[in-house]
């Protein structure tokens, strides 16, 4: 689970982030909409510590990361992210891609993570793939190694970043598709998505933010097909 508790972000004057509250439950997808700028993927970047809050409470698995004793390390751990760009090493194989970080961070014995990649390769369909560089894979292929790479550290929860937004959309429903197998399978996950039909199929809440606030957060179907705010109705008929 994750709590962020009015939590606040700037970079110099500005101010991008201007208290933001909500919770994840275990086990629970949501799904983060809004303007271009509006802040979403700096909040993301702050659940896991990328960036640095300036003010607020970001609890993961109860462990308070804005605690300066908090053992940032180990809560990062918990934590798998996936990006618009797929940042897979391209010196690297597949597998190696999807080995690397338990060896080195997790200490994972070779045969261990090698049994855990081919895992979750297989989970994202991309197994057959293991000894390819991922110059030779297709976007989508490339998105779903990052997600096996991600999900083979054994994360609590898995933010998404616009996870589909740098495919071509015939490669989109793939990606879609393993997204919405992890959220089957009880993963916890917080997604910023363009992808309206995703979020509320998927979702059990939906959160749209505009200019570094939560204008609306409710269940997907009522944010979506019964909005209450102005400033998401008007959101969303230029995004349907
Ligand atoms: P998009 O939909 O385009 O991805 P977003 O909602 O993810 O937008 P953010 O990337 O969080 O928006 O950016 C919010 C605001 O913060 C923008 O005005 C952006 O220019 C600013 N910003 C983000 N990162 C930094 C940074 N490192 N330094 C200065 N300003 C930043
Ligand atoms: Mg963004």
């Amino acid at each position: 689970a994750v709590e962020i508790r009015d939590l606040h972000k700037r970079f110099g004057k500005l101010e991008v982030l201007k208290g933001i509250d909500f919770t994840v439950d275990a086990g629970q997808v949501v799904c983060v909409i809004g303007p271009s700028g509006s802040g979403k993927s700096t909040l993301l970047r702050c659940v896991n510590l990328l960036e640095q809050p300036t003010s607020g409470r970001v609890v993961v698995e109860g462990v308070d990361l804005t605690d300066p004793d908090a053992d940032l390390d180990a809560a990062r751990r918990r934590v798998g992210m996936v990006f618009q760009q797929f940042n897979l090493f391209p010196h690297m194989t597949v597998l190696e891609n999807v080995m690397i970080a338990q060896r080195r961070v997790l200490k994972r014995g070779r045969a261990e993570a090698e049994r855990i990649a081919m895992e979750n390769l297989e989970k994202v369909g991309v197994a057959d793939k293991r000894d390819s560089y991922p110059a030779q894979l297709s976007g989508g292929q490339q998105q779903r190694v990052a997600i096996a790479r991600a999900l083979a550290m054994s994360p609590a929860l898995m933010l998404f970043d616009e996870p589909t937004s740098a495919l071509d959309p015939e490669l989109v429903g793939d990606v879609l598709t393993v997204m919405r197998k992890l959220a089957e399978e009880g993963m916890t996950m917080l997604v910023v998505t363009h992808e309206m039909a995703f979020a509320r199929d998927v979702a059990d809440r939906v959160v749209f933010m505009d200019g570094g606030v939560i204008v609306e957060d409710g269940p997907a179907e009522q944010v979506i097909g019964a909005p209450r705010e102005e400033r998401t109705k008007s959101f969303l008929r230029r995004v349907l």
